[in-house]
């Protein structure tokens, strides 16, 4: 069997890296690329699940750390999304501890009400060390009774993705330089036969992945997929992006600052600064983008801003016929949560689970794309809550206050409203802990609180949430500063 991937962005060498790995010699997997034509060359910002992969490829995280010039990444801070001069952090990790069946934070809003609770961030391991600039992993914590400190990374995509393709290579990898200027399609079948490239070469195939990027050669000019537009649920449809010189402090978190219409991120790495503003078009002009995210710059730029161009949303049909489509090929949601390299993962952990023969079913592919299509879903309602929930009073943001928002987004909205209730289904990402700090950064508080948490006395519930806070506290203080615990892994810089 032949599988050919085309295009090798982050997406196509991450999956010509994990198919080479998993499927051993016995497949021959072929990669084409253009360097003519290059990557988005943007994509810095992970979540924790990004160590599940460099694991299950046996990837050594100092030597990952030291080839993508990467730093630690414990959350997200949100900078005036609920209004200017508020900020708050979605940290990755539990917050606090649960007593029995009932999530903590139904004992930390009656805590709220009580007048014993801190803020949220008081009770987050790793929202304190984000707070703090400390880092440490695992190993060396002191307190048993506090939970692992999750953490990802910021690295440069390009560096990322020629570490993958010499390990892809390594692995058999063959790599093919050129242009794709065509796709032959089998004529009883309909099928794809092989990839036409620019110079006549041919490169024939069982089974494609299009890891093309936005253009989807395959997937949608090939086989016309479709896709599902949701630009009126997060009409952001622009970015700017530049880089900048690297700071001395670089931060273990990344920053989204809100603005006028839309948000720019910071994305600190041991050699630069990753930043970028996203933006809807309807509300700010692209010269008036690349002039705002200049002005906000932490260091020297480095580059001219750089502009890019996208429509949010999926692919109808991520596998059709014996195309399946990853990374930007299959769809697109802004990097506000750092969601795109993750689904990347979790295509490639689909494609190895429901991997076709010579021939594909419709049943394979069909459960293929409901997967696909409920884990886009849960992440859009994600994002459309930091949206919805703001109270900014640019024409951009009271019209995300007043938009129709999906039924599945309502309906969680409402869960929560009523007494504190946050229900996570059908293995969605984002856990509990993750739509809480949301809910609460954004400043969106429930009327009440799980009854079982109104049993403990007052004093009771006091102790058992000044325990947690002093633990955390205690845990923090010990832990070294980021930028001293990236340089005793790097120490040639
Ligand atoms: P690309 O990088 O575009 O690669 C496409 C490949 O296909 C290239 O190798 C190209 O040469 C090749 N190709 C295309 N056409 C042809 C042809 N005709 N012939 C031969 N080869 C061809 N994700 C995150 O997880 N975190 C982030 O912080 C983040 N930030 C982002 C910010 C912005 C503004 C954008 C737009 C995206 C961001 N992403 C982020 C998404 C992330 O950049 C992508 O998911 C990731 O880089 C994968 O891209 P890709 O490989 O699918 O596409």
């Amino acid at each position: 069997m032949t599988i050919v991937v085309a295009g090798g962005g982050t997406a196509g060498w991450m999956t010509a890296a994990a198919l080479a790995r998993f499927l051993g010699r016995n497949v021959r997997i072929h990669l084409v690329e253009s360097e003519e034509i290059g990557t988005i060359g943007v994509g810095e910002a992970t979540i924790p699940q990004i160590r599940t992969f460099n694991q299950a490829l046996g990837i050594d995280e100092t030597a990952f750390v030291r080839a993508t010039e990467a730093t630690f990444k414990l959350a997200i801070e949100f900078v005036g999304w609920s209004r200017p001069g508020e900020r708050y952090m979605h940290a990755f990790g539990d917050i606090g501890r649960e007593s029995g069946l009932l999530p903590f934070h139904h004992s930390w809003l009656r805590g709220r009400r009580e007048g014993v609770a801190r803020e949220l961030a008081h009770y987050s391991l790793n929202n304190m060390a984000a707070l703090g600039e400390r880092m440490q992993t695992g190993a060396a914590r002191t307190s048993a009774l506090l939970p692992e400190m999750p953490y990802a990374f910021h690295f440069d995509a390009a560096l990322y993705a020629a570490f993958l393709r010499r390990f892809a290579e390594e692995q058999g990898v063959v790599r093919t330089e050129g242009r794709i200027a065509g796709v032959e399609r089998d004529q009883t079948s309909g099928d794809v036969a092989a990839l036409a490239l620019a110079d006549g070469r041919r490169i024939a195939g069982d089974l494609f992945i299009d890891c093309t990027g936005f253009s989807g050669l395959l997937i949608e000019n090939a086989l016309g997929a479709g896709y599902d537009d949701w630009s009126h649920w997060l009409p952001c449809d622009r970015a700017v992006a530049v880089p900048s010189a690297r700071v001395e402090a670089f931060t273990p978190y990344t920053r989204a600052t809100a603005h006028g219409a839309g948000w720019q991120w910071r994305i600190p790495l041991q050699h630069r600064t990753g930043n970028g503003i996203v933006y809807a078009s309807a509300h700010l002009s692209d010269d008036a983008a690349s002039a705002l995210l200049l002005a906000n710059l932490d260091s020297a730029p480095l580059a001219d801003p750089r502009p890019m161009r996208f429509t949010t949303g999926k692919r109808r049909e991520m596998w059709k016929h014996n195309v399946i489509a990853v990374g930007l090929a299959a769809g697109f949601m802004e990097p506000l949560e750092s969601t795109s390299i993750h689904l990347i993962q979790t295509a490639i952990s689909r494609i190895l689970k429901l991997l076709p023969g010579r021939e594909a079913t419709q049943a394979q592919r069909n459960q293929f794309n409901r997967e696909s299509d409920i884990e886009y879903e849960r992440i859009r309602d994600f994002l459309i809550l930091h949206y919805r929930a703001n109270r900014r009073d640019e024409p951009f943001w009271r019209a995300r206050q007043e938009a129709a928002i999906p039924a599945s987004l309502a309906a969680k909205i409402a869960l929560w409203a009523g007494n504190g209730h946050i229900v996570r289904e059908q293995d969605e990402l984002f856990t509990e802990v993750a739509w809480l700090q949301v809910f609460v950064g954004q400043g969106v508080m429930p009327a009440g609180n799980h009854p079982i948490a109104d049993f403990p006395s007052r004093d009771g519930l006091a102790e058992y949430l000044g325990l947690i806070d002093k633990l955390i506290a205690r845990e923090v203080a010990q832990m070294p500063d980021h930028d001293a615990f990236v340089a005793a892994l790097c120490p040639a810089r």
